[in-house]
């Protein structure tokens, strides 16, 4: 694996999202000095927080999966996951609902899945769910420590037996075809193949690879951490500020100051000139590249994600006892079509399926006395493909979203108000390329030794890390990506905490 060469003792690390705070913490716990430099005014980054009429809003990710990647990152610094986060599992993990009315509670525990299963669907889709979760957990072991969480020199580094492994478990398959060899029910398929959203591909044209991310939130289990998902960002800084960590807040950094082929400061916006003998970068790709002096040609031809329309939403407290989880997913009826209306023609889901996550059913604090807190998440076309006015569109499409949502769960809209939306013209105004959260789209040409390396050509001592490089967008990636950033600078630590697989 290529490394930074010559002096790393000093850090400068752009960005104090997820990606930052883990390259900080498997940085100072490997003896570097480390400083932060973050524009905004508290950790986080996506994992974006408002505070409006009493709520306590987490505006970005809400799936919360893979704990043990999160534990990684505070044993870097000599800490536990569970001194620092109170995190809660949910159960079941979602609720799925279909527009047929039926719908079906997604458990990580086998037993409890199957039966569900087969309660659901009959017996055989309960044999071939334990046949499929058997593939799924193989399927992760055998991607986890040689393709999600390595570092690439070249696509050659592909070429070793776990590739071979890959490749016989139907990994470079599609997604949606692998998931059918086990289950005939399409609303059970939807169910263990959604998650290609997330990838910001259709799971008839994602890759089987991808199929982990239904290991993590269908096996591995679904957390949340009281207090809200900013809890999260907020543990890591005060962990990482314990280790000995610097961060400066409010600090947009401007330029970097380069001598040679090396990076040698750091300057913000109001001034400040920080030295450094090496950086780490987790800026959106355009402005990293603007901070480096040159865009690479590819950069234009890179494919970004969908994006989404998130409507954060008040409502009547629910009455205990109603059945209303943590996560539901609303399946509307037409699936193939939501993928090619948002990825392929830019518009709006005509049968629109929903996140609807209430994260008041964990933590009641997070809105005031009598009310419940929802956040509803629309999958929408980022503004390379779309042609959405949305100015005029956005409050009419918010209503059509509550309308789904009132004729699924009538009781979510008692009380209803409106707190917050986030469309795609609003990410575009925080600076996110293509106006998706979501970075890059995970397409074949856009995964691990095909998507933006981490090391820069022509620079020796920059490195970068956060959801548009290796392996990708998420919770658990930007966190590991973080630590891959880290390795580039000091090399593979010698002993490692190994991520633990969910026997099934
Ligand atoms: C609405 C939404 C829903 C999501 N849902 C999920 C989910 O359910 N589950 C899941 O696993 N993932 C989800 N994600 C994805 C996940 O949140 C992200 O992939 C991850 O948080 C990205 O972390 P990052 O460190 O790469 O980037 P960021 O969080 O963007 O961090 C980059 C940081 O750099 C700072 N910065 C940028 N430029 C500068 C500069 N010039 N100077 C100083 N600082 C700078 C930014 O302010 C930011 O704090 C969701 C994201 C969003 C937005």
């Amino acid at each position: 694996m290529r490394t930074v060469p010559g002096r790393t003792d000093h850090v400068v690390v752009v960005g104090a999202g997820l990606s930052g705070l883990s390259a900080a913490m498997h940085l100072a716990g490997r003896g570097r000095r480390v400083t932060v430099v973050e524009r905004g005014a508290h950790p986080g980054g996506r994992v974006g927080r408002a505070d409006i009429g009493g709520y306590r809003i987490d505006t970005g990710p809400t799936v919360l999966t893979m704990p043990d990647i999160i534990d990684d990152v505070f044993a870097a610094v000599g800490e536990s996951l569970s001194d620092r986060l109170d995190l809660i599992e949910v159960n079941p993990s979602y609720t799925a609902s279909f527009a047929d009315g039926t719908a079906l509670r997604v458990h990580s525990d086998a037993d409890a899945m199957a039966a569900e299963i087969a309660h659901f669907a009959g017996a055989a889709q309960a044999d071939g769910y334990r046949r499929l979760r058997a593939w799924l957990t193989k399927l992760y072991r055998a991607e986890f420590d040689g393709f999600i969480a390595a570092n690439f020199d070249s696509p050659l580094s592909l070429l070793t037996p776990q590739l071979a492994r890959l490749t016989a478990l139907g990994a470079f398959r599609r997604w949606d075809r692998m998931v059918r060899r086990f289950l005939s029910d399409e609303r059970l398929a939807r169910v263990f193949t959604f998650q290609a959203l997330y990838a910001g591909v259709p799971p008839h044209r994602a890759l089987a690879v991808y199929a982990v991310i239904a290991y993590m939130d269908t096996i591995a289990g679904v957390y949340f951490p009281r207090g809200g998902m900013r809890a999260l960002p907020d543990a890591l800084a005060a962990a990482a500020s314990d280790a000995g960590v610097e961060f400066r807040y409010n600090s947009p950094v401007s330029d970097l100051e380069r001598s040679g082929d090396r990076i040698v400061a750091v300057r913000t916006e109001g001034g400040e000139r920080i030295a450094a003998d090496t950086v780490v970068l987790t800026t959106e790709l355009p402005d990293t590249y603007r901070l480096l002096g040159h865009t690479p040609r590819r950069l234009l031809r890179l494919r970004p994600a969908p994006s989404a329309v998130v409507a954060h939403i008040g409502c009547r407290a629910v009455p205990p006892g109603d059945g209303i989880g943590h996560h539901t997913i609303m399946f509307g009826d037409k699936w193939e079509q939501t993928f090619s209306d948002i990825i392929d023609d830019g518009r709006v889901m005509t049968d629109p399926s929903l996140l609807v996550t209430r994260p008041t059913a964990g933590d009641p604090t997070l809105a005031p006395a009598g009310r419940d807190l929802l956040y509803v998440l629309a999958p929408a076309p980022n503004l390379d493909v779309g042609h959405v006015d949305w100015a005029t569109q956005r409050d009419g499409y918010v209503g059509q979203m509550m309308d789904m949502v009132g004729s699924r769960l009538p009781s979510l809209t008692d009380g209803a108000e409106v707190l917050h939306v986030v469309d795609p013209a609003d990410w575009a105004r925080q600076g996110m390329a293509a106006g998706t959260p979501f970075a890059l789209a995970h397409t074949f040409g856009q995964t691990g030794p095909f998507r933006p390396a981490n090391t820069v050509r022509g620079i020796d001592n920059v490195v970068l890390a956060g959801s548009s490089t290796v392996p990708g967008v998420g919770v658990p990636t930007a966190l590991l990506s973080g630590r891959l950033a880290a390795d580039r600078i000091t090399g593979l630590p010698t002993r490692r905490a190994r991520t633990q697989v969910v026997q099934s």
